[in-house]
């Protein structure tokens, strides 16, 4: 713990979603044991979340401390009902203009609070271009965390610019990422809507307004390591001239059980339970089926995942999120006596499952990811291959990266990009994209490269390895700025 470290004071500030503040809270605990005084700044239904994770490192990491600080959020001031503070509480798709008012309004106490607490830098989300300005009325450096890898990073620069899928015939031809390392191929239908038809809305000119920012802001922290996309680090930097840091995986500063378990929300099911259950089981013979904490798929989708699972024959843990137009307490999203037949072999999670916990045990082959970037990475650190079923956002540049680069995983065919609902896949797609993760000799190939990466994950957060190097050089900079 370098002493001078602790004059410097970084405080965070995550978007309201939980695939930003996960890898925030994580991020801070990281700078936290480099001996920083490290400060969070969220609203105060966000809090719990917050102190949760970061109090289980107190106890059980060694006294890392983490202050959170909360601001208002204006959910009525919006128009968003009272207590709605995090993007997977918002009622319908449409409030979430509403919510994207409600965080342009959190700028003036934001600034009341760098007042107060005077910190020496501010790591702002992507989605607060407006950060940028309120760190430079203090004469601080802003930093920005985009939540996702350089791969997805780089590939959509590259998209926007040559803009590849204005010369195709059709949504399902295939088009080569022009000017990009490695013929990455795509089709029209698997690019956002908002970059294909020049859409002008309150979403595109907020996103305008955050590339603005990015060319003013001091540089960005990356949830990635260099030796996962090295390519794509160097072309991020050289070719787009960004400052950037790369400081991941950042899930791996949780180190034990305790710590595993108590990140995100609180969990929807008993943890001893489930990892008895896990305890029981053959290694890599249990696959794990999740898809992040936004993505919704409709009744006849969720039944056509519970036929591809029990056709596959393998064992499973499947997290069913809640908030959904069907009711999953009731069982009429499962085909006819699915749970009492999969008594033994699958467990369905209703709700939130600690998922770095379940990704890490010894009984779990095989991951089903939606392609949200942490769940990537943290199936990356946990050497599993994937089955890949990008929904929105970047999720198919991480698809792109996970089948085509790493050659980790088998797409499921999930062929466009929705904003809201998954697109549709049938039940043998499931069932052989399983298949393909969990046995036989593709998948054994696919297992073996990712382990060789999960180790270099492990390599590059330990003293001296590339992400941990590249933390010290950051906090180095920043303190001495
Ligand atoms: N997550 C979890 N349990 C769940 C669902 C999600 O712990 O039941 C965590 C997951 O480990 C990841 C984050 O929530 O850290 C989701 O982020 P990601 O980028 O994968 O997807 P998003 O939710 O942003 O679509």
């Amino acid at each position: 713990m370098g002493s001078k470290n602790r004059d410097f004071h970084i405080c965070f500030f995550p978007y309201m979603a939980h695939g930003h503040m996960i890898p925030i809270s994580d991020m801070a605990k990281l700078f936290a044991s480099q001996g920083v005084k490290t400060t969070i700044v969220t609203t105060p239904l966000n809090a719990p979340t917050f102190s949760k994770a970061t109090q289980s490192s107190k106890t059980y990491s060694g006294g890392v401390e983490v202050k959170i600080k909360t601001i208002k959020f204006p959910s009525v001031e919006a128009g968003l009902p009272e207590g709605c503070e995090n993007l997977d509480s918002l009622a319908s798709p449409e409030l979430s203009t509403n919510f994207l008012k409600a965080t342009s309004f959190l700028q003036e106490p934001l600034e009341q609070l760098l007042f107060e607490e005077n910190p020496s830098c501010l790591v702002a989300d992507v989605l607060f271009p407006w950060a940028t300005d309120a760190a430079a009325k203090f004469d601080i450096p802003r930093l920005i965390f985009h939540g996702t890898g350089f791969f997805a990073m780089a590939a959509s620069y590259a998209v926007r610019k040559y803009e590849p899928f204005k010369n195709t015939l059709s949504d399902s031809d295939l088009f080569v990422i022009p000017d990009f390392p490695g013929e990455i191929t795509m089709t029209r239908a698997q690019v956002p809507d908002y970059v294909k038809e020049n859409i002008e809305n309150d979403l595109t000119r907020m996103l305008k307004r955050a590339k603005e920012a990015e060319k003013t802001s001091y540089g960005i922290v990356v949830n990635s390591f260099y030796e996962l996309e090295s390519v794509y680090a160097d072309y991020y930097r050289n070719v787009l001239g960004m400052k950037a840091w790369h400081i991941g995986p950042v899930s791996l500063c949780n180190r034990n059980n305790e710590e595993k378990a108590l990140r995100g929300k609180t969990a929807s099911i008993n943890e001893h339970d489930f990892l008895k259950w896990l305890d029981s089981k053959e290694p890599n013979s249990v696959v794990y089926v999740c898809f992040g904490s936004m993505a919704k798929f409709n009744a006849s989708q969720l039944m056509e995942i519970a036929m591809g699972l029990e056709a596959s024959g393998q064992d499973f843990i499947w997290v069913v999120r809640t908030g959904q137009e069907y009711d999953v307490e009731k069982e009429d999203w499962l085909p006819e006596g699915f749970e009492d037949r999969m008594e033994g072999k699958g467990l369905v999670i209703r709700g939130w499952a600690p998922q770095i916990l379940i990704l890490d045990h010894g009984a779990v082959g095989g991951f089903v990811t939606h392609c949200g970037w942490n769940s990537t990475l943290e199936g990356i650190a946990a050497g599993l291959p994937m089955v890949t079923w990008p929904v929105s956002a970047e999720q198919f540049y991480n698809e792109k990266l996970v089948t085509q680069v790493l050659k980790i995983g088998a797409g499921v065919g999930a062929q466009k990009w929705v904003r809201v609902v998954g697109d549709s896949v049938k039940k043998e797609a499931v069932e052989k994209a399983v298949r393909r993760i969990m046995v036989g000799e593709e998948a054994d190939e696919m297992r073996s490269r990712a382990r060789e990466l999960a180790e270099q994950a492990k390599r590059a957060i330990e003293k001296g390895g590339s992400s941990n190097s590249d933390l010290n050089a950051l906090i180095e900079e920043l303190s001495s700025h």
